[in-house]
């Protein structure tokens, strides 16, 4: 079921110009490549839990040439003194909203009528950069309000953006749900139809919706098999797609070499996502045993976003959410960390993800820490934001690990964060594709 996205990145990532403007900022030609050997005192590649000592990381025209303790570097490379630091691969987030913002989230949800509709692409160009700047060099963007998020990472691959390499999708649900975008929003306000045009009814207008999706630039789909916590009136529990939609959905998306996320709070949402052969479970607040085997027996990654519950919890009890979504968040709430403690457990696979943008951008590091309090290693924590996230996303050829061959995405923080998993939000040194962005905590411009 879960098929390769290729034709999406060799088009996204091959056929798009160099990075125009991020080159002048990054590492000098060396003749017409560019080579930089980094000297890194402590490497988590992400191959397995280990730290080894002392490596050099060879990175040539983007890509990491070799890895180990004697590699042979050219008279002509850059070298990066990363002896102090320990170096690690450059993050992935699997669930972020970049043009989304949680001023949005607040009571005043007609804000959008006075407000352009490119603006959530110009306000992701902000959220972008100090995504990037906390280590996220890849994110799975997973809702967005129009064609911004698209956009957004169409101008991050030209160069004209500083960010994360981003997998964007386009989200589907049925009529009401809560990735319908006028749920709650009063008849006649407004040019609803607007708003939804990725809403459908029915296992066919399901295949058609994806069709749609991808015709439209989709590098996966997003779908609402449950209602969510900010929406405005959709109660929290039921599932929001049958499993017939989920199945025609996921089938098509497969035809198409397109991977299903599912947004899922509520257990039957949550089955019928599963069972349909879906890539991941987005949330997943309510998990009992049965459900969590399954998805060990399928490898359905769970992103469990526990940073996002923390965030709505704070602006219920601030009094910052309409009535709706705060009576959601005081019901889902207390039955997420034992529903992630008991997964993580059982082993089921887990893939990173925050849900950043109902938080501000920028923290997503903060997630790490989370995770080991409900029961991840420090180094199964790191492991999910890199190897597991890369797989999640069909990617490991070019991503999640320090290997020869993958694209030379790298962070490094100062100390042991198998020691103290906290020290990630403190990020140091930043490289995309072999180009620094960050170096000694300051952004290179
Ligand atoms: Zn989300």
């Amino acid at each position: 079921m879960r098929l390769l996205p290729l034709c999406t990145f060799l088009l996204l990532f091959s056929l798009t110009p160099p990075e125009l403007h991020a080159q002048s900022a990054g590492t000098p030609a060396g003749g017409d490549e560019q080579i930089t050997a980094i000297e890194a005192g402590m490497l988590f590649d992400g191959t397995d839990e280990e730290m080894v000592e002392n490596v050099t990381i060879l990175v040539r025209d983007g890509r990491i040439e070799a890895v180990g303790p004697d590699v042979d570097v050219h008279a002509n490379a850059e070298r990066i003194d990363l002896s102090g630091w320990t170096v690690l691969p450059g993050f992935i987030d699997m669930h972020t909203h970049l043009t989304g913002d949680p001023e949005d989230l607040g009571a005043d949800r007609g804000a959008f009528l006075f407000r352009y509709p490119e603006r959530p692409a110009l306000v992701g160009v902000h959220n972008a950069d100090v995504t990037l700047m906390a280590g996220f060099t890849t994110v799975r963007d997973v809702g967005a309000p129009g064609s911004t998020a698209l956009a957004l990472r169409d101008a991050i691959a030209e160069g004209w953006v500083y960010g994360p390499r981003m997998i964007t999708a386009i989200s589907l649900g049925t009529t009401g749900s809560h990735c319908d975008r006028t749920t709650g929003i009063r008849p006649g306000t407004a040019d609803l139809d607007q708003r939804r045009p990725y809403v459908f009814d029915g296992p066919q207008e399901a295949e058609a919706t994806v069709r749609r999706a991808v015709r439209d630039g989709a590098d996966m789909i997003k779908v609402c098999a449950t209602a969510g916590v900010l929406s405005l009136t959709d109660d929290i529990g039921p599932a929001q797609m049958t499993f017939e939609e989920l199945e025609a959905g996921v089938a098509t998306a497969g035809m198409l070499n397109r991977r299903v996320a599912a947004h899922a709070h509520g257990l039957e949402g949550i089955r019928n996502a599963v069972r349909a052969g879906i890539t991941s479970i987005d949330h997943g607040s309510v998990l009992d045993d049965e459900v969590i085997q399954e998805m060990i027996e399928r490898g359905t990654w769970l992103v469990p976003t526990m940073m996002a519950y923390e965030a709505v919890v704070e602006m219920a009890e601030a009094g910052f959410l309409p009535p709706g979504p705060a009576q959601k968040t005081f019901e889902i709430a207390p039955q997420v960390v034992e529903s992630h403690r008991r997964a993580f457990a059982a082993g089921v696979p887990v893939a990173f993800g925050t849900d950043a943008g109902v938080f501000e951008h920028g923290r997503n590091a903060r997630e790490f820490q989370l995770m080991v309090e409900a029961g991840l290693s420090p180094a199964e924590a790191l492991l999910s934001a890199t190897r597991n996230a890369a797989d999640a996303l069909g990617m490991s050829d070019d991503l999640g690990t320090v290997e020869a061959g993958r694209w030379a995405d790298l962070v490094a923080v100062r100390g042991n964060p198998l020691d103290d998993i906290s020290i990630l939000q403190e990020m140091g040194f930043v490289m995309r594709e072999g180009v620094v962005y960050k170096r000694d905590g300051q952004p290179v411009r």
